[in-house]
C-alpha cells in the first residue's frame, strides 16, 4: 500500500506545483504587473490550467484511488482522509468534459472584461447578452451532475460542499426573521457619528499600524507579505509561503484596517494547516464558508470588539494624535462599529450585511430556475433593495452591476459562503469562549495566543480533512445553528446602540 500511497502524493504534488505556479501569475498580476502584460499572462494560466487538470484526471489517479480504497484504514487517519478527499475531488472534476471547462474559461474571461469596461458607464444593455450565456453555462455545467435536488446544489457543491439549496434557504430565513429587527431598532436611533474615520490618513502609517496588528494576531512576515491592489484577497503558494493584498483610502481609517484583518484571518487559517499535508488537496480550508468564518472572525469578532480596542485605542492615538486625540475610545468605537442600510455588500456593516448576501442567493436561485430573465435583473434587484434595506441604488453600478462575481463566473454558489462563514464564525467563538473564558481578557491585554491556539488545534491543522459539517460538529458538538451568531450581534449592538 505504502508505495501505491507515495504514488498517489508524488502526483498530487505535481498538480499542486502547477496550481501553486498559476496562483504566483495571478497575485503578480493584482500586484505588479504592467497593464500591458494581460494578454500574454491569460494564456500562461490558461496553459497551466490545462496542464494541472489533465494530470489531476488522469486514468492513472483513479486506479491508485482503486486500489488503495481497498485497505481498511481509521476514517480519521491522513491517509483515508487523503483518498477520501481526493476520490471526491476526482468524481467531480472528470465529469465535466475538458472543452466545457475551456469553453466557460475563455467566456467567462471575456464577460469580465466586458463586465469592467460597463460598469462605470452603467451600461447593463452590453453585458446582458454575456450574463444570459453565463447563465446557460452555468445550467449545463449543474446538469452535469444530474442526481441533484435543486439546480444551484452542483455549484454551492464546489464552494461549500455538503450545503444544499434548501437546506441554506432554510437557515438564511431564520436567520433573516432574527437580523430584521434588530437592524431596524438601529436605524430607528440617530445613525453613528463616523466623521473621525473620515479624516485624512497618511497611508504609510496606517500600512504600519494595520501590519502591526495582525503580527500580534500571529500572521508571520517570514512565512508571508502585504502588498496593495485593487480588491483585496488572500493567496498561497505552499503552507510556508501565504499572502495577502490590501487597498488604502487616505480620508477612510476603516477599508486597509479591515482589510488587512480581514486577509490575515484567510491567512492564518492555511498557515495553521498540519505542514504534513503540504502539496496534497488537504492543504486548504475546508470550504468557502469555513473560510470566511476565519476571515470574519479576525475582522469582525476580535478586530471590532471592546476589548481589541481597550488595547490597540491608545496606540491609534499615539500614531494619529492629530486626528484622534479628541475622540474618546466609546466614540471611536462606535464609528468602527457604524450600522446602517446602505447599497455596497463590501462596505455593509454586521448587522446589515447579510441582507446583502440573501438578495444574491434568493436572485442566483430564480435565475437557474428559469423564474427570472436576465433583462429583469436590474428591476428585480431594485425592488429587493427596497423592500429589503428600504434603499433604491440611483443606477445599476451599485445594483445589478455591483459585484464581480456573476461576471468572473458561474451563476450559483457565489455568495451564501459570506453569510454561512458569518454564521459559523459565532459558533465557533462560543465554542472557544467555552473552553478558555479568558479570551477576552487576554484581547484587553493585546494577547490573541489562546485563541490562535485554540483555532489551530481545532479547525485550522486539519485543512480540508473534515467537511464541514464534519468540522462544525466535532469542534461544537452540533450542527450549524444560528444562535450563537444572533447572541453575539444582540450582546454587542444591544451594548452600543441601548437596545
Ligand atoms: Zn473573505
Amino acid at each position: 500500500m505504502q508505495e501505491q500511497y507515495e504514488e498517489l502524493k508524488r502526483r498530487l504534488m505535481e498538480v499542486n506545483d502547477l496550481q501553486s505556479a498559476n496562483s504566483l501569475l495571478g497575485w503578480d498580476q493584482a500586484t505588479y504587473m504592467p497593464a500591458k502584460g494581460a494578454v500574454a499572462r491569460g494564456r500562461q494560466i490558461a496553459t497551466l490550467s490545462r496542464l494541472a487538470q489533465e494530470k489531476f484526471t488522469a486514468p492513472a489517479i483513479g486506479h491508485l484511488l482503486d486500489d488503495l480504497e481497498k485497505y481498511d484504514l481509521p476514517y480519521d487517519s491522513d491517509e483515508a482522509s487523503l483518498i477520501r478527499v481526493t476520490r471526491r475531488l476526482y468524481e467531480r472534476a472528470i465529469k465535466v468534459p475538458p472543452e466545457f471547462t475551456a469553453k466557460a474559461a475563455a467566456h467567462t474571461t471575456e464577460a469580465y472584461s466586458i463586465w469592467a469596461k460597463a460598469r462605470p458607464e452603467n451600461d447593463f444593455a452590453t453585458v446582458q447578452p454575456y450574463l444570459e450565456k453565463t447563465l446557460d453555462l452555468s445550467i449545463e455545467f449543474a446538469n452535469f451532475f444530474p442526481d441533484y435536488d435543486h439546480i444551484a446544489d452542483p455549484l454551492i457543491d464546489g464552494s461549500d460542499y455538503g450545503m444544499k439549496a434548501e437546506s441554506i434557504r432554510q437557515i438564511f430565513s431564520e436567520l433573516r426573521e432574527q437580523l430584521v429587527p434588530i437592524a431596524k431598532a438601529i436605524n430607528e436611533q440617530a445613525p453613528a457619528d463616523d466623521s473621525c474615520l473620515r479624516k485624512f490618513y497618511p497611508v504609510d502609517k496606517q500600512q504600519e499600524f494595520g501590519e502591526y496588528v495582525i503580527q500580534q494576531f500571529g500572521y508571520d512576515f517570514e512565512r508571508g507579505r502585504q502588498d496593495k491592489t485593487h480588491h483585496p484577497f488572500m493567496t498561497k503558494f505552499s503552507l510556508n509561503d501565504v499572502r495577502i493584498t490590501t487597498r488604502f483610502q487616505e480620508h477612510f481609517l476603516g477599508e486597509s484596517l479591515g482589510s488587512t484583518m480581514h486577509e490575515a484571518g484567510h491567512a492564518l487559517y492555511e498557515l495553521g494547516i498540519n505542514q504534513d499535508y503540504e502539496g496534497t488537496p488537504l492543504a486548504r480550508g475546508a470550504s468557502a464558508g469555513v473560510h470566511e468564518s476565519q476571515s470574519r472572525l479576525w475582522e469582525n469578532v476580535i478586530g471590532r470588539s471592546r476589548p481589541f480596542w481597550e488595547h490597540f485605542y491608545p496606540l491609534l492615538q499615539e500614531t494619529f494624535p492629530d486626528q484622534l486625540n479628541d475622540v474618546d475610545l466609546d466614540a471611536f468605537h462606535r464609528a468602527f462599529n457604524k450600522v446602517e442600510n446602505s447599497l455596497i455588500r463590501t462596505d455593509a456593516d454586521e448587522v446589515t450585511y447579510n441582507l446583502h448576501v440573501m438578495i444574491r442567493f434568493d436572485l442566483e436561485l430564480q435565475m437557474l430556475e428559469g423564474e427570472l430573465a436576465i433583462k429583469d435583473l436590474p428591476e428585480a434587484w431594485h425592488a429587493r433593495y427596497d423592500s429589503d434595506l428600504g434603499i433604491h441604488a440611483p443606477s445599476d453600478v451599485d445594483g445589478a452591476l455591483q459585484d464581480v462575481h456573476w461576471y468572473a463566473g458561474f451563476i450559483g454558489g457565489a455568495f451564501q459562503g459570506y453569510t454561512l462563514g458569518n454564521i459559523m464564525s459565532g459558533q465557533f467563538y462560543e465554542a472557544a469562549l467555552k473552553a478558555h473564558p479568558g479570551i477576552p481578557t487576554d484581547i484587553s491585554r493585546g494577547e490573541f495566543g489562546k485563541l490562535h491556539n485554540w483555532l489551530k488545534d481545532n479547525i485550522y491543522q486539519h485543512g480540508r480533512k473534515y467537511t464541514p459539517d464534519e468540522l462544525i460538529e466535532r469542534v461544537t458538538g452540533k450542527p450549524l445553528t444560528i444562535e450563537p451568531y444572533i447572541n453575539y450581534l444582540r450582546t454587542k449592538y444591544g451594548e452600543l446602540y441601548s437596545l
